[in-house]
């Protein structure tokens, strides 16, 4: 007998979002005898294949799912496109519990629904995913970067993120206080990942005083065996006394709730998407005076990384490249105070005007 299909109110929306957004196409992928669930979104292809990693996290919902894929691969065009690389933005996602539901079979056959995008797509890591995945993956698929070095990638992308975080930082801080040291500033860093860590090893060095939150005690217990710093409860992280509050978990964070409670002076981070409504949450933060290095420009360190693997991988220029960071960061903010505009505003205009311009080019030849 037929069970009568019924389609929820995700799937209505989705074709209006992409409209709204700009993406190119949306592939939703299920397999039953894995257990695999996961969305990819290919926002812009104009400067080339659409790059981003793939997310392993368990949505409480599809929308919530659907919402992230769409706002990851958006950013993910911007973040090539100001970083000078020949990349479109695309991002993935897998609905599932990495901890718990991630595995061979699950990765591979995801890794199959990755190869029949014919290289429109290629994944690299995010959150929940590690350099070994990205190996599962790679067993069916060539479009994947973030491999380990001894299968000739460039292995985890997070030191040249976690950098590339700390140079957009250091810019931030000269742009507003005329100097760019951060030796006594108090930097609040949410989530020691990898990114948050391999930033914190940076602050550390330079005599911060870095204050850590993260939601797994072990996570925490690693990076406090390895840097003298201060834990602070996840919930709490918005209210402690700061000068930098430096999101390095997921997106969202800078939001109605979050505003009224931060009292930090500037907010660089390595998270995606931190504004929960890029408009009204980038005003606000402007309204608040807090300077706001622009998520994709500073945390884009780790795509420059993985670029490398595509245009010939030297970890040297990858950093060399991420220290640019500094001299963009400076320029954008600048740019934002002369035009009033807030800095997510202005650093978009900055990566819309070269795809836009490149796409003249794609036209006449
Ligand atoms: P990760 O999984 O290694 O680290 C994220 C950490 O955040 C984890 O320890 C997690 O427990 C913690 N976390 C989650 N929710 C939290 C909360 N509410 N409060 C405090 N901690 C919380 O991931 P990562 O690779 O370090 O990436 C971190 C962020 O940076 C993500 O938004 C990712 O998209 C972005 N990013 C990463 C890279 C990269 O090179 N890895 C590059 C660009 C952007």
């Amino acid at each position: 007998m037929e069970t009568a299909v019924k389609t929820g109110p995700v799937m209505s929306n989705v074709l209006k979002d992409m409209e709204n957004m700009g993406h190119e196409q949306v592939v939703f992928c299920h397999d039953e005898a894995t257990g695999l669930k996961a969305i990819i979104g290919i926002h812009n292809t104009v400067l080339g294949p659409a790059l981003g990693g793939t997310r392993m996290w368990h949505y409480s919902n599809d929308a919530d799912a659907v919402e992230d894929v769409l706002r990851l691969s958006r950013g993910m065009s911007f973040k090539a496109a100001i970083a000078g690389l020949n990349l479109g933005g695309g991002k993935a996602v897998i609905i599932g519990d990495s901890r718990t539901q991630k595995n061979e079979a699950l990765l591979r056959r995801f890794g199959k629904f990755v190869d029949s995008l014919g290289g429109k797509y290629i994944t690299a890591e995010d959150v929940g995913m590690g350099t070994r995945d990205m190996e599962y993956i790679h067993m069916e698929t060539d479009h994947v970067t973030g491999l380990p070095e001894y299968l000739g990638g460039s292995g985890d992308p997070s030191p040249v993120t976690g950098y590339g975080v700390y140079m957009g930082m250091k810019a931030s801080a000269k742009y507003l206080w005329g100097n760019d040291s951060l030796s006594g500033k108090t930097v609040a860093v949410q989530g020691a990942g990898h990114v948050g860590q391999y930033l914190i090893s940076h602050l550390v060095k330079e005599g911060a005083n870095v204050m850590v939150a993260d939601i797994f005690e072990d996570r925490l217990k690693d990076c406090t065996s390895k840097y003298k710093v201060e834990v602070v409860d996840a919930e709490k992280i918005y209210d402690v006394s700061m000068d930098i509050y430096a999101p390095c978990a997921l997106g969202a964070t800078l939001n109605d709730d979050t505003l009224d409670r931060l009292k930090c002076s500037i907010v660089a981070g390595g998270a995606n998407n931190q504004l929960k409504n890029e408009k009204d949450h980038g005003r606000k933060v402007m309204e608040k005076g807090i300077v706001y290095a622009p998520d994709f420009l500073i945390n884009s360190g780790g795509l420059i990384n993985v670029y490398g693997e595509i245009a010939g991988y030297d970890k040297e220029v990858a950093m060399t490249k991420a220290e640019y960071i500094y001299g963009v960061t400076l320029e954008i903010l600048q740019y934002a105070a002369d035009n009033k505009i807030s800095s997510g505003e202005a650093a978009i205009q900055y990566a819309q005007r070269r795809i836009n311009s490149i796409a003249k080019i794609n036209q006449t030849l």
